[in-house]
């Protein structure tokens, strides 16, 4: 399997850090960027290495040489002028393969790269997107997925204040098919976000693949500080797919936001005081953060799937404002009772997803490799409770939306706190964070 880094990058803005090395070769503790790149890609099976430089790439070719010191073979190919990233393909189409994995090099990375490379091969792509989300997707382009994980549009930055959009943000990470490179006209300067991919969604063959693993680029100073603190704490390998990581499962109505009865319209979604800087709290200890919600107006007909995305697409845009995120959000549109005007028939069965039943639960475990031991849910009404114990983890009640007053004495929950924020008091004091 091949892999292309794009290591042509200046670090203008990275000043004393990168001003007589290019931007790859920074390091992050005792290795420069572009070699943890090699490592982790050799360590998930891409032997070939292709390096597309540019600037300072006699200081790339000195370190690398023909990669047998790291196991795998490299080839370079410059560039002068620097033609952007998608330019920079077309100019090395001779050595790309069939399909090949792209990388930024000014990216530090830790992914598992070989489910990825398997999700793109699964889905007839032209490419395949690692879109993650991080806290501060208001200054970052953004992608929107359809139910089927294909990408429909992408808006870049700066978008207008009142527009909502999910937390989905480009990694910087592709696989990509060599069909795409007949899209690209030689010799000119192409970036693949701004020109190539915006075309792909549009033909439906562009897709997301959803990641809560590390990927920060350090092109700041600030960011490069970032970057090397989480590197040397442990935190970037900790957060990779490789390793389960305990999970804070979160009810959406009465815990995130305020309960509105049959909320249906992205007009209603309110945060509770403090479920943002609550939710922050939890992503920066190192949990998922996972969103598990009955929401039976769909199949009442109260609320379309479109108006249920808009909705959740809010609530994720104010978390991001107060730089919180979820990682994963799973809802549950049936309901079992037939009978209703309005309603939508088949959504309406005894299902296996609606809470207290576990389905919703079991499908985040298997997707994000959900440790269990470590985890907590937290809600506010019984279902959720119960549901908490069936999964055999820690249920925290909260006495906001439904209070959990129609809890009864055998489905107590472990702790009731007041709100959000002091279940999240309650789930950092038990276990300090999810570093263990
Ligand atoms: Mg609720
Ligand atoms: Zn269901």
């Amino acid at each position: 399997m091949q892999v292309v880094i794009l290591a042509g990058g200046r670090g203008t803005r990275l000043g004393e850090h990168a001003q007589t090395i290019p931007k790859p070769m920074v390091a992050i503790g005792e290795r420069p960027n572009l070699e943890h790149q090699i490592l982790l890609a050799q360590r998930h099976g891409f032997t070939n290495v292709l390096l597309l430089v540019s600037h300072l790439s006699e200081r790339i070719e000195s370190h690398f040489g023909g990669g047998e010191r790291f196991g795998v073979k490299i080839s370079y190919c410059a560039e002068d002028p620097p033609l952007g990233t998608a330019g920079a393909l077309r100019h090395a189409s001779q050595l790309l393969e069939d399909r090949f994995l792209v990388l930024y090099g000014d990216i530090f990375i830790d992914c598992d790269l070989a489910r990825l490379w398997a999700h793109h091969v699964d889905s007839r792509a032209l490419a395949t997107l690692v879109v993650h989300p991080n806290d501060h997707p208001d200054d970052s382009d953004l992608v929107e997925t359809d139910a089927d994980g294909r990408i429909s549009a992408i808006y870049p930055k700066p978008r207008p204040e009142n527009q909502y959009l999910p937390n989905s943000v480009n990694a910087g990470v592709a696989v990509i098919e060599r069909e795409i490179l007949a899209m690209i006209p030689p010799g000119q300067h192409l970036d693949l976000a701004r020109d190539i991919f915006p075309a792909l969604a549009r033909n439906g063959r562009l897709r997301a693949y959803h990641s809560a693993e590390y990927f920060k680029d350090f092109g700041t100073p600030d960011r490069l500080a970032h970057v090397r603190s989480d590197f040397e704490s442990g935190k970037t390998a900790r957060l990779s797919r490789s390793h389960a990581r305990p999970a804070v499962f979160l009810d959406r109505d009465g815990v995130i936001n305020k309960d509105v009865s049959h909320l249906s319209n992205p007009a209603q979604m309110e945060l509770i005081a403090g479920a943002a800087e609550s939710i922050r709290r939890l992503n920066q200890a190192g949990y998922l953060v996972i969103v598990v919600t009955n929401q039976p107006v769909v199949a009442r007909g109260e609320c379309s799937l479109d108006a249920l995305r808009l909705i959740h697409s809010k609530m994720e845009t104010l978390l991001g404002r107060e730089r919180a995120w979820i990682d994963a959000l799973y809802f549950c549109p049936h309901h079992p009772d037939k009978g209703f005007a309005g309603e939508v028939p088949e959504l309406k069965f005894d299902c296996m997803c609606r809470k207290p039943k576990t389905g919703m639960f079991d499908q985040a475990v298997r997707d994000w490799n959900v440790s269990l031991a470590g985890s907590y849910c937290v809600g506010d009404s019984r279902r959720d409770i119960v549901a908490a114990r069936r999964m055999g983890i820690v249920p925290v009640g909260v006495r906001t939306g439904s209070a959990c007053l129609d809890c009864d004495a055998l489905d107590l929950p472990d702790w009731l706190a007041d709100d959000l924020r002091g279940a999240v008091e309650i789930i950092l004091a038990s276990s300090g964070s999810a570093q263990s």
